[in-house]
């Protein structure tokens, strides 16, 4: 089976100076847990496990769900494995968990939200989580989508805890979550910044809608200042924040993120390769001028450029 085949050695990601910068992959299948080892990925950093039931009707069976996750935890012996806890609605509807018409369905039950009220479905995850992770030697870590409040977050540790599950964090997805980030951060174990949906409720565009897609860009200010608060709170309450969405991909705005005091990226594997090589073309305080620079702009584009500018080597 080559999903069980040890993972290969990968040189860590760092910056100049050998600050390290955990490079993780962006999952939705054990499937693709080889190819991203050999595009050196250190670990998991995000592994959606709603794509593995976005056509279910009914409710995944306890055993397929088990076997899916000893799968993907098999192949990152030793290494770190951050899976998610469905995320349903909005963009990604389950049928067996989203049964209501919504106007607003990104405002509406999802992630948590949806876990919450189909509580028996979490459960049944969990255990089948609990279970790979005593078949496997991988470092799971279990998180949560969708977080606002701070009684969520200790409603979903609380609930990981009675099944063992001993690293449970969040995602920071909406300002609301941004803005109280040490107090979120200090009821759970990790965060990791889902820049995808942060953006889509910061700038209150729909990430979907083609028509507002100019605002869905995380280089925007008021995106980055959140993201430095995140990664400020971290740095207080001495907790990890990552980074999951699509910005991680991006090798400058990589730089600014790790400015902004996150300390590990997760991406789609075939990103891994450019933001290595761009990480160790800089040292930190290098990127922390360059997200001054991009938090103090006007806008988007403005940002990218101010990051540029005062990069190391431009000029
Ligand atoms: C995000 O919102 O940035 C994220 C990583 O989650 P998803 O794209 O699956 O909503
Ligand atoms: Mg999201």
């Amino acid at each position: 089976e080559r999903a069980e085949r040890a993972a290969a050695p990968v040189a860590p990601g760092r910056l100049a100076d050998g600050t390290p910068v955990a490079l993780l992959a962006n999952l939705g299948a054990p499937d693709e847990a080889v190819r991203a080892v050999e595009l050196g990925a250190e670990g998991v950093g995000l592994f959606r496990t709603e794509f593995l039931f976005l056509d279910s009707q009914a409710a995944p069976d306890a055993d397929a769900q088990r076997e899916a996750y000893t799968r993907l935890l098999a192949a990152f012996p030793g290494r770190k494995v951050v899976v998610r806890v469905l995320d349903a609605g909005a963009d990604k509807p389950l049928a067996f968990v989203n049964d209501d018409e919504e106007a607003n369905p990104a405002l509406g039950l999802r992630g948590i939200r949806a876990l919450r009220r189909s509580e028996g479905v979490l459960r049944e995850q969990l255990a089948a989580l609990a279970a790979a992770d005593a078949a496997t030697s991988a470092d799971l870590q279990v998180m949560a989508p969708m977080i606002a409040t701070v009684e969520e977050t200790r409603w979903f540790v609380g609930l990981c805890r009675e099944y063992g599950l001993e690293s449970a964090g969040v995602m920071i997805e909406t300002p609301s979550a941004a803005l109280i980030a040490d107090r979120v951060l200090a009821a759970c174990e990790f965060a990791s910044i889902g820049t995808n949906d942060l953006t889509q409720y910061t700038m209150a565009a729909d990430r979907l809608l083609a028509s507002v897609a100019g605002l869905q860009d995380p280089w925007s200010p008021a995106v980055l200042r959140l993201i430095g608060e995140v990664g400020a709170a971290g740095r207080r309450v001495g907790r990890p924040v990552g980074v999951c969405g699509e910005a991680a991909a991006d090798p400058l705005l990589a730089v600014v993120l790790v400015g902004l005091g996150v300390t590990s990226l997760s991406m789609s594997p075939s990103a891994l390769g450019d933001v290595r090589t761009r990480l160790a073309g800089v040292g930190p305080r290098d990127a922390e001028r360059m997200a001054e620079a991009a938090v103090a702009a006007e806008g988007a584009d403005e940002a990218r450029r101010a990051a540029e500018a005062v990069a190391p080597g431009s000029g």
